[in-house]
């Protein structure tokens, strides 16, 4: 006999509450395994996650989680709003996945559990042998990855796909040239400026002064601490397991408070989005963030738009010398501000300044295609690496802690994530040119009350969850189509008023 829809939805809740469950412990172990973990417990916490894997994978792509879908999706019509989308983003998730070999994917999650302990050490010793082999693999699984959900694609293409959906190569070669075309030239005349004097900034500020510095950073951009709490790793991050439990991290540097300073910002962007979720869509698959170059978007835009602005440094200061009154003593606004806004190219993408950040991003996908088009092999990773960091940051990479080993991404098993830093970064600047329209947003930074922002972001984004493709999302916020000139023209007011050009 037919069952009715009303019983199909009950089963569809069961089936998102136990999906939601198992993401939620993978998730925490993952986060404890980057904070307090134990080093010994990465063995015993691979079995965990191996049973824990498998249960999810089962989940997501048993025979009945298959009926279930695809009854519904006869039936989608008849669906509320949020439903029907819920259903075809779980059908499309389940399609995926069903093209994955189970053991493949169980496998490669324990590989991953090992390759992130593995990086951790290697990036602290500086030893790219122990990582390359797990690097290796890595890099073979997603060819096979790319192959399994997209035959008919490029193999980058299959997985940019899987953190943008609909972003090709073909797109990004275009936004890339527009940013180099523009952003190059700027990027020299910059530099023949000079830089003004920031010693203050690299004295030693205790770490303990560091710790408070970042809960009055996350109070002030808004950010409720009854549901965010802060940790500390090598490599910071945001993950939110439900819009009642964010967790952000740092990693704070004694000789260079700035560091932290506006990774906390950035995180915070990352926690603001998700704790935002609309309340209809909470327990649903459908809360959190649209995309990863959205959620980019908002970090950056916290980060950089909103932190490292005058009305942002005006109220940071007081609060610095308050915390570093020796450090600080005779900084004024204009010097923080400056040393804030530094364009400077560097080693780490992280620390990068707004002008060159992309310049890393760039580096890092045009690696990314040639190791999945077969034209790198791992093992010429890092001597490609400083090649490419020479010729576009003009810097000599002395050791793959700097370099290769940097960032956690591909330890974590993401390739075709790095582009949306860069998407997510102009995808900022064209909100607030929008934003700008209806929000006096310079005095609402400067008056210390963000709300008139986060209200509008609120509304126009965070919300909304994933009710929406990110682009469609995006040109709803922005009222328009993406325009990476926005981006450039922000970066050249910006940056022309600082340096005097
Ligand atoms: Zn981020």
């Amino acid at each position: 006999m037919e069952q009715k829809t009303e019983e199909l939805i009950e089963q569809l809740r069961t089936l998102v509450s136990k999906m939601r469950a198992y993401g939620h412990a993978q998730g925490v172990l993952y986060y404890d395994a980057a904070t307090i973990a134990p080093p010994g417990g990465a063995e015993d916490r691979g079995k965990t996650l191996a049973v824990l894997s498998e249960v999810s994978y089962e989940l997501q792509t048993g025979e009945e989680t298959g009926k279930l879908l695809a009854a519904l999706m006869a039936r989608r019509e008849e669906l509320d709003f949020i439903t029907r989308r819920e259903v075809s983003e779980l059908w499309r998730d389940y399609e995926r996945t069903k093209k994955i070999p189970k053991e493949e994917y169980i496998a490669y999650n324990v590989l991953l559990n090992e390759a992130d302990a593995v990086w951790h050490k290697a990036k602290v010793e500086s030893d790219w042998p122990a990582f390359r082999p797990y690097m290796e693999k890595i890099v073979a699984f997603n060819k096979k990855l790319a192959a399994w959900l997209a035959p008919e694609k490029k193999p980058y293409d299959a997985l940019l796909d899987q953190y943008e959906r609909g972003l090709t190569m073909e797109t990004l070669d275009a936004f890339f040239d527009v940013l180099k075309e523009r952003l190059v030239p700027l990027i020299r005349r910059v530099a023949e400026k000079g830089q003004p004097d920031c010693a203050f900034i690299h004295q030693e500020f205790p770490i303990e002064q560091q710790r408070k510095l970042s809960d009055w950073l996350m109070s002030a951009i808004g950010i409720d601490r009854e549901y965010c709490s802060i940790g500390e790793t090598e490599h910071p991050f945001t993950d939110g397991y439900s819009k009642h439990d964010v967790r952000i991290t740092t990693h704070y540097h004694l000789d260079d408070p700035l560091s932290s300073l506006f990774s906390v910002v950035h995180e915070g962007g990352h926690a603001l989005y998700e704790l935002h979720s609309g309340d209809e869509l909470e327990d649903t698959m459908l809360s959190g963030g649209a995309s990863m170059s959205i959620h980019e978007s908002q970090s950056r835009f916290f980060e950089n738009i909103i932190g490292r602005s005058r009305g942002f440094i005006h109220n940071l200061l007081p609060k610095l010398q308050e915390l570093f009154p020796q450090q600080m003593e005779g900084v004024t606004e204009d010097m923080l501000y400056r040393a804030a806004n530094i364009a400077e190219p560097g080693l780490i993408r992280t620390e990068a300044d707004e002008l060159s950040y992309c310049l890393h991003v760039m580096l890092r996908y045009e690696l990314e295609k040639q190791l999945m088009e077969g034209s790198l092999a791992v093992a010429d990773l890092p001597s490609a690496w400083n090649a490419k960091v020479k010729e576009y940051l003009g810097l000599d990479v002395p050791d793959d802690r700097r370099g290769v080993l940097q960032d956690s991404h591909w330890s974590g098993g993401s390739i075709g994530y790095f582009p949306s830093y860069a998407l997510g970064s102009a995808y900022g600047a064209q909100l607030l040119a929008k934003m700008k329209e209806t929000v006096d947003v310079d005095a609402a930074v400067a008056s210390g009350d963000l709300t008139p922002i986060l209200d509008w972001l609120t509304e126009r984004i965070w919300k909304k969850g994933s009710l929406y493709d990110p682009q469609e999302l995006f040109e709803q916020a922005a009222e328009a189509p993406f325009d990476p000139t926005y981006y450039t023209d922000y970066l050249k007011e910006k940056y022309s008023a600082i340096y005097g050009l």
